[in-house]
């Protein structure tokens, strides 16, 4: 079997695991595909939820058969060389330097230093506007979290309700500066009614106390409050259904930051396709509130080399907590 092969291997078992991101790379599991299959990712059915752009087929040079896949990929043009590659420090390299100039500086609110962006990705995402309410009509009456719970549990606007065992509205400190939001509720969290109590939940614990938070300091919830079955993903009209609900969470809590918890919550809030290597390490905005873009504590579960991208981008939401303390 040649490198490509290989590769072509590789990047199937990764999809069929359910990953859509080749995050050393900063390319998507689909964009790889194109370009080691020449454009076919076939079999579709299995792509997963989210179309990705069309990434045009690169010349694949020749290899030796022994070249690891990281090679190959580099033979395309896709990846970076190691010398060029991503740096998650807080030294960006030199060639990234006039990328790293394009990206607008986080707003000086937000107190992050201008060198915590330190990649080539594309600009930070601004939702909404930091002045006026997020949602109004109905769901404007609900002005307490209690309020909110409570039409979670009655809540019948998409079928979820029907095949899951509790609503899992979300818990923690109404008062929170960190709003952590992740997917769906899973298994654990359907059968307890409560958000991240399973494996990944005590992950996401540890994390939060790795930058000196404890659980109830913070405010955890998910995209979507009700478990979709056998936890597959999310569906557009669900979200839709049920993202008033987080949208008026975020509008009680009001935190300091938002953060993230994997591609899903991710392209939700920020409404984008793009892969969470792009848009992790950097500043986002919704409605006013700094979002930073992290990974799921299920998929760091699985891949444990994402840890170390995991701390730097809590340490930037830390970063930003204690300048917001500090009123800067
Ligand atoms: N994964 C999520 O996204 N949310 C949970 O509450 C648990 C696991």
């Amino acid at each position: 079997m040649d490198a490509r092969d290989q590769l072509r291997r590789y990047l199937e078992q990764r999809r069929e695991m359910g990953e859509r991101e080749l995050v050393l790379d900063g390319l998507t599991v689909e964009e790889a595909l194109r370009i080691v299959t020449g454009g076919s990712t076939q079999p579709a059915e299995r792509a997963g939820r989210q179309e990705q752009p069309h990434v045009p087929a690169a010349p694949v040079a020749d290899l030796p058969a022994d070249a690891d896949w990281r090679a190959t990929l580099r033979a395309t043009g896709a990846a970076p060389t190691p010398a060029s590659g991503r740096q998650p420090t807080t030294s960006p390299p030199a060639d990234a330097a006039s990328a790293t100039r394009q990206t607008p500086a986080a707003p000086s609110a937000s107190g992050v230093p201008a060198e915590a962006a330190t990649t080539a990705r594309p600009a930070p995402i601004t939702v909404g506007s930091p002045a006026g309410e997020l949602f109004g009509g109905a769901m404007a009456g609900l002005d307490t979290l209690d309020k909110i719970a409570a039409h979670v549990a009655s809540c019948t606007r998409c079928p979820l309700y029907s095949t899951a065992t509790k609503p899992v509205p979300g818990e923690g400190n109404p008062n929170a500066d960190l709003m952590c939001v992740g997917e769906a509720p899973g298994a654990t969290e359907d059968e307890t009614g409560r958000p991240f109590v399973g494996a990944a939940g005590q992950l996401l614990t540890k994390i939060l106390s790795a930058i000196d938070l404890r659980r109830e300091d913070v405010f955890i919830c998910n995209v979507l409050k009700h478990r979709p079955p056998g936890n597959r993903n999310p569906r557009p009209e669900e979200v839709a259904a049920c993202s008033p609900y987080l949208i008026r969470q975020i509008e009680i809590i009001r935190p300091k930051v938002i953060l993230a918890l994997g591609t899903f919550a991710a392209q939700t809030l920020l409404d984008t396709k793009l892969a969470i290597g792009k848009l992790r390490g950097q500043v986002h905005h919704y409605y006013g509130v700094p979002l930073i873009v992290t990974y799921h504590p299920a998929a760091l579960l699985r891949n444990p080399g994402w840890k170390r991208p995991t701390w730097e981008d809590v340490q930037l939401a830390r970063r930003i907590l204690d300048s917001a303390a500090s009123g800067a």
